[in-house]
């Protein structure tokens, strides 16, 4: 299509999510020259920013200035935000392939992965996604519970970067988070909170831990917090000694000194622990109502055939006695309708981005997938900048190509919003909102006052709407 008034062909794009991934793949098709880029952005919530907002600890303040970047984006000509509106409930597929040249799936995971063990609807035991929700303010977890005040020992089963931020929250004196954007609830629980101890269980060795090393050793830098592991289970078992010497990265080499230091000193009496454990594995968790204790087995690791270091049970098990679990085991996406899905890994089956019918089928034409959307929940948020990119690599090939949706309808996807009643969400009143939240956190003495239900910020989002007009 071409834009009557220049002679520019128009190239007109959907994302679906608000997330880092989606602006990174918005700034690369917005920067593309020789074409007029109209890109629309959807979001299930009023607010945008996905993981940024509601993933990114409240005490990683310094991580969510990445929004100035995404801010810029969405300031760029051809931009359009659409909050509020839902695939499935306010649009359906079909609406934006009538529309759309091409349509980018950036929807992300946003719930844990659970393990299906014995016990695991036990009360007590809960995702470490949804923990993480709950303190950052996210609609969809303000209802949960933890009863802290009953807890003493906390168990987290997993040792990705997101059983740190867990453990860091939970074990940090809360005065320090409330300045910051956390959550009221949250903070009020964490005041309440009797926990003296985490134990962080990985099933495979120190070498193999799935943390970044400068993230372990902020959880030991904490105030009030120490960071305990023994000195066999610091030391990785010979195969994996070598394999690190050799093979394994920087950060890898520096986590293992960090914890062999860390096995060497004289306990402090007074901190709260941070207990860091390998080599275990659940097998159930016990109790009666409640969760009383986490069943592991100790592992091992060997070699397998093709020289690859693997764990395996010793067949001998434990208990570790606690009054919390959390699973820290990954996250997984939610299937959107009408959009392929792939039950391995809670993601969109695609190749290199273009997205398959199912897994393994066929390339559906004008469908594209980036971030955890794409890859499953893994990287940082700067791995979606190579990542995003690479996908507008394969869109800008596809369009050039010819291959891609035939959008048959001249209607603006506004005008059909404004038909089915759906209350949109604006840049414009997001900014609003935005600033609204910033000074009412600075009346309290926090960074941010986030508000936590959809009702809430649409209540005021129509004030702020109204307060202007009037004005
Ligand atoms: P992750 O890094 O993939 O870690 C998942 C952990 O769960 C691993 O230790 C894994 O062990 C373990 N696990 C999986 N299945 C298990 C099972 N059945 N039983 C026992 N343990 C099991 O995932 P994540 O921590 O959720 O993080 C997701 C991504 O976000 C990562 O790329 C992470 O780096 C990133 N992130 C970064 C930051 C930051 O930079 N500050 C903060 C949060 C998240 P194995 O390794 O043995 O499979």
């Amino acid at each position: 299509m071409t834009n009557p008034d220049s002679q520019t062909p128009t190239w007109r794009i959907a994302v679906i999510g608000s997330g880092p991934s989606a602006f990174y793949a918005a700034q690369f098709a917005l920067n593309q020259k020789d074409v007029d880029v109209r890109l629309d952005m959807f979001e299930r919530l009023p607010v945008p920013f996905g993981l940024v907002r509601l993933g990114v600890a409240p005490d990683h303040q310094v991580v969510k200035r990445v929004v100035n970047i995404y801010n810029k984006v969405a300031a760029a000509p051809g931009f359009r935000y659409f909050g509020n509106v839902e695939l499935g409930r306010d649009l359906q597929i079909e609406d934006l392939e009538r529309r759309y040249d091409q349509i980018i799936y950036a929807f992300g995971c946003s719930k844990s992965s659970n393990i299906g063990l014995p016990g695991e609807e036990l009360a007590g035991v809960h995702g470490a996604a949804e923990m993480v929700g709950w303190y950052n303010g996210h609609p969809d977890f303000r209802g949960e519970r933890y009863g802290l005040s009953e807890v003493e020992h906390a168990v987290v089963i997993g040792n990705g970067n997101v059983a740190l931020d867990v453990a860091r929250v939970l074990l940090q004196p809360p005065e320090r988070l409330a300045p910051s954007d956390i959550s009221d609830a949250a903070l009020e629980e964490l005041r309440r909170s009797s926990i003296r101890e985490v134990s962080m269980l990985g099933r495979r060795g120190p070498a193999q831990a799935a943390y970044s090393a400068k993230e372990l050793e902020e959880v030991d830098e904490v105030d009030e917090v120490e960071l305990v592991v023994s000195k066999q289970e610091a030391t990785p078992d010979p195969k994996s000694a070598a394999w690190l010497e050799e093979h394994g990265s920087r950060g890898k080499q520096r986590s293992v000194r960090y914890l062999k230091t860390c096995s060497e000193r004289e306990p402090d009496q007074h901190s709260r622990k941070f207990r860091c454990r390998f080599l275990l594995s659940p097998v159930a968790f016990l109790g009666s109502e409640r969760v009383e204790a986490v069943r592991v087995e100790q592992m091992e690791i060997y070699e397998d055939d093709a020289g690859v270091l693997r764990s395996r049970s010793t067949g001998t098990t434990q208990d570790i006695p606690c009054q919390m679990v959390l699973l820290s085991v990954g996250y997984r996406g939610d299937p959107l309708p009408g959009v392929p899905y792939n039950e391995r890994n809670g993601a969109v089956p695609n190749v290199d981005g273009r997205v398959q019918h199912e897994p393994g089928g066929d390339v559906r034409a004008g469908h594209f997938a980036v971030g955890w959307s794409k890859r499953g929940p893994s990287g940082i948020i700067g791995t979606n900048m190579a990542d995003s990119r690479a996908t507008v690599m394969c869109m800008m090939e596809d369009r050039r190509s010819g291959s891609g949706l035939n959008p048959s309808s001249d209607q603006d996807t506004a005008e059909l919003l404004r038909e089915r009643g759906a209350e949109v969400v604006t840049w414009a009143d997001w900014l609003r909102l935005d600033a609204w939240e910033v000074a009412e956190g600075k009346k309290r003495g926090k960074l941010r006052q986030k508000l936590e239900t959809v009702e809430e910020m649409m209540r005021v989002i129509r004030e702020l709407r109204d307060a202007e007009a009037d004005s």
